[in-house]
């Protein structure tokens, strides 16, 4: 069915959110939009889900977490494909990101006995004669609020750790890609039909806020910084705990033994793949003096044989649009130089491949994320100076460091949660590392076993050892 809406844009029409995509303005699917009151009963059926949920233990909830799986992976072509048609993004970057939401869904269901089961400790001096045990209890419902630039796997990171570790959980999609968070749902419900323990609640910012409040036990958002701090407020109310996935601007460091061509290479997947949507997208690169025109010739020709509509979708969000052409725009005027694109790249629904250098550090395209197939460049004495300005920055979400013999002591200085040296976005597709950042790109880590025990509380147990007034206690292997 062809629409008349703007490309992109999400239209509420008859108590449905029309989605639409943002090459063609075809409508790519409708989803009916939740208000407070149904944010309300979505989180009590959640509440009594739950309770099964959790007694299924953690072998239980593992072997329908792995039957999701497989069907995911049945349907991963039709997976691709809708989110193709929704976010704009070619169905090869859509297919990459379904494989890595796949490795968290495994990972997490086949790791979460191992590091959330229950646990003997041993007690010290001061209480010899009582045993100490611990258990990772679940919160209970935890709402998972997501973004629109990577609408399969920023969601099931969150979701595959919540589910394992004996949650049940309620998604608030993005407004532009509510369609493929339904998918994630009524997949789900095909493999666990009994109970509500996936579910969904659609439209814009304001069902977010209303999931925070409606009595949820914690909150995992991935999204901007500035809705992150509203979704903190929201969740402050009643103590609601929460993991913040937020922006980035991401810096990637090539020293004087780096392989020039593969970290030319690095530099253009990692600010281009996805049109530059992408949070740990690299946005700004420091290449020291002695390998900084090779660097740069290096990446204004690998970028220049991109094709803008093939391997370069569409921008998602309209807005964003305009916020790509002023950071251009801002570099320009304040002395930088395009060696690729830049003035005129942006033509909507596009942005065509744009290199920039000597582009002052106090412009916004150094400072604030542009969320476009942008890159600056910009030359450096040495790797002490490369640090100190990546770190410059209000973000510290990913990072990457091409060298050989200080590259790893590099990555360590970065303040930032995760680095690739001689590599970049790598981190993501690791089940079993933690993903997060510092400053303003959020904190608490979803992924890996310190992600399963974001969604879990620790409980202290003792017992005391011996003749006691209380009946034997046993420790259960499960849930
Ligand atoms: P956004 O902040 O506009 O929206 C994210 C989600 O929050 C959407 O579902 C939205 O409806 C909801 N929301 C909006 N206002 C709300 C409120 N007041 N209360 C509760 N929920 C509310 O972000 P976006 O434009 O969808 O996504 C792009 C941003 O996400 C970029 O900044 C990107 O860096 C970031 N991101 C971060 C990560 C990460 O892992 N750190 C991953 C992907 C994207």
């Amino acid at each position: 069915m062809t629409a008349t809406h703007v490309p992109g844009l999400p239209v509420i029409e008859d108590g449905h959110l029309i989605s639409t995509n943002p090459a063609t303005g075809e409508e790519a699917g409708r989803v009916p939009v939740a208000d407070e009151k149904a944010v309300i009963a979505a989180v009590e059926r959640a509440h009594q889900a739950a309770v099964w949920w959790r007694g299924l233990g953690f072998d239980g909830r593992k072997k329908r977490l792995l039957t999701w799986r497989s069907l995911i992976v049945q349907r991963i072509e039709e997976l691709a494909e809708l989110t193709h048609l929704e976010s704009g993004k070619p169905v090869t970057d859509g297919l990459i990101e379904a494989t890595a939401a796949v490795e968290h869904l495994d990972w997490a269901a086949h790791n979460a006995k191992r590091v959330l089961g229950p646990r003997r400790v041993r007690t010290r001096i001061l209480v010899a004669e009582h045993s100490g045990h611990l258990e990772y209890q679940p919160y209970g419902v935890v709402g998972v609020i997501g973004p629109w630039n990577y609408p399969i796997v920023t969601p099931i990171g969150p979701i595959s750790g919540a589910l394992a570790a004996g949650n049940t959980v309620i998604l608030k999609p993005s407004e532009y890609t509510p369609v493929v968070g339904q998918w994630l749902a009524d997949t789900f419900a095909e493999v666990v039909p009994e109970f509500p323990v996936l579910q969904t609640v659609h439209g814009l910012g304001d069902v977010g806020g209303a999931l925070c409040r409606a009595g949820i036990d914690k909150v995992a958002f991935t999204g901007s910084t500035a809705t992150a701090k509203k979704v903190m407020a929201a969740c402050a109310e009643n103590l609601v705990p929460v993991v913040l996935e937020a922006g980035g601007k991401d810096a990637l460091i090539v020293d004087a033994d780096a392989d020039v061509n593969l970290a030319a290479e690095a530099a253009v997947w990692g600010s281009m793949t996805n049109a530059g949507q992408t949070c740990i997208g690299i946005e700004r690169v420091y290449a020291v003096e002695p390998v900084y025109d090779r660097f740069v010739a290096a990446v204004v020709e690998k970028a220049g044989k991109l094709r803008t509509g093939e391997e370069i979708g569409p921008i998602t969000m309209p807005k964003q649009l305009d916020i790509i052409r002023d950071h251009i725009e801002d570099a320009l005027a304040k002395g930088g130089r395009a060696v690729l694109g830049g003035a005129g790249a942006v033509q909507a629904p596009y942005v065509s491949p744009t290199v920039l250098v000597d582009v002052p550090e106090d412009s916004s395209e150094m400072r604030e994320e542009t969320f476009g197939p942008t890159l600056t460049i910009t030359k450096v004495r040495d790797a002490d100076e490369a640090v100190a300005k990546a770190n410059d920055s209000p973000y510290g979400l990913g990072g990457s460091v091409f060298g050989k013999k200080n590259a790893i002591r590099i990555a360590r200085r970065l303040r930032s949660g995760m680095v690739a040296v001689n590599g970049t976005l790598t981190f993501v597709g690791m089940g079993n590392l933690p993903f997060g950042g510092v400053g303003e790109s959020g904190f608490g880590r979803i992924h890996g076993e310190d992600g399963l025990r974001e969604f879990a509380r620790a409980k202290a147990i003792t017992v005391r050892r011996g003749p006691s007034l209380l009946p034997a206690m046993t420790f259960e292997r499960t849930p």
